[in-house]
């Protein structure tokens, strides 16, 4: 059996802010809002949603034989001085490294780790079982279930020290651990409505969240031309949306990262409109590197 507080320290020897256990099960009610949400046909052209919907509600059903789901955060906020007319670029498109290389190399770290003091029957070994955005998972969730925050009224996962600016990396374990992080159930929001006054698109009052409004899914997802509607609110957007993100007073006030490869990629930071009007619509996914591995 695992112990949960030695496996919170290898986490943070791999170079996580912060990591929770939740036991591994069936998310029953998330699974009924999925489909709601999945009827409603909120997911607009994200049609991979509605594939492997029990893989998503339950990890047993992901990599057989799991019992415990580590969770991990790492910060990428970044003290930001943008350019008055630069194209707006998402946090998350602005770091060093490609954040998906950054967490998946922290995870096999601590991977190594755990086997090296559990044994390789820790790990699925037919199975992938390290994530962060690569699998159907609903990470947000598991990361509430492990006491790392709340799922905030902008729909993103709130940790009281670090914010909402951070990647989750998710580890799904063949054992169970001596205990379990508690689940965080501190309502973070309280009375606050500030990402619902600040969304440009009214994305955040529908319920549930309609993803065809939001920019994020209009500038990085959507395949169809975009609708007249929204040309005005992506109007100088290249990747993203951290609106209902920067007016959130948990990152107002959290501290900027601390991962070098996670700080701002200050080439990219520095580009003008005009730079960026130069470029092919390649060159433009080439430098927007989140992007990059999916260009032909
Ligand atoms: S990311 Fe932007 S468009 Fe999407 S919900 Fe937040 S503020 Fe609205
Ligand atoms: S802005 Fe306010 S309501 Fe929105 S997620 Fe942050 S705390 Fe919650």
């Amino acid at each position: 059996m695992l112990q949960l507080s030695r496996v919170l320290d290898m986490a943070a020897a791999s170079g996580f802010d912060c990591a929770g256990v939740a036991k591994a099960k069936r998310l029953d009610h998330d699974a009924l809002i999925l489909q709601q949400w999945l009827q409603l046909g909120h997911h607009g052209s994200m049609d991979y949603m509605t594939r492997d919907i029990e893989k998503r509600v339950n990890p047993e059903a992901l990599v057989p034989g799991c019992k415990s789901v580590l969770v991990c955060l790492i910060s990428y906020h970044k003290a930001l001085h943008r350019a008055a007319d630069a194209p707006f670029i998402s946090e998350s498109g602005l770091s060093k490294t490609d954040y998906h290389l950054v967490v998946k190399e922290r995870l096999q770290q601590l991977e190594q780790l755990i086997t090296a003091q559990y044994g390789n029957n820790v790990v699925s070994t037919t199975h992938q079982h390290l994530f962060c955005d690569s699998a159907p998972i609903l990470e947000r969730r598991w990361a509430q279930l492990a006491g790392l925050g709340a799922i905030g009224k902008n729909r993103q996962l709130i940790n009281p020290v670090f914010g909402s600016f951070v990647h989750i990396g998710i580890l799904l374990l063949n054992e169970e651990t001596d205990k379990y992080s508690s689940p965080f159930e501190e309502d973070l929001c309280s009375d606050c409505r500030q990402c619902l006054k600040a969304c440009p698109t009214g994305a955040l009052r529908s319920d549930p969240f309609d993803a065809r409004k939001c920019i994020s899914y209009l500038t990085i997802e959507r395949k169809e031309q975009l609708p007249e509607i929204y040309k005005k609110a992506v109007e100088n957007v290249l990747y993203g949306c951290d609106t209902c993100a920067t007016v959130c007073p948990y990152n107002i006030h959290a501290m900027p990262t601390t991962h070098t490869q996670l700080t701002a990629n200050e080439t990219l930071l520095r580009m003008t409109a005009d730079d960026w009007q130069q470029l092919s619509r390649r060159q433009k996914l080439k430098l927007l590197h989140r992007l990059a591995k999916d260009t032909p």
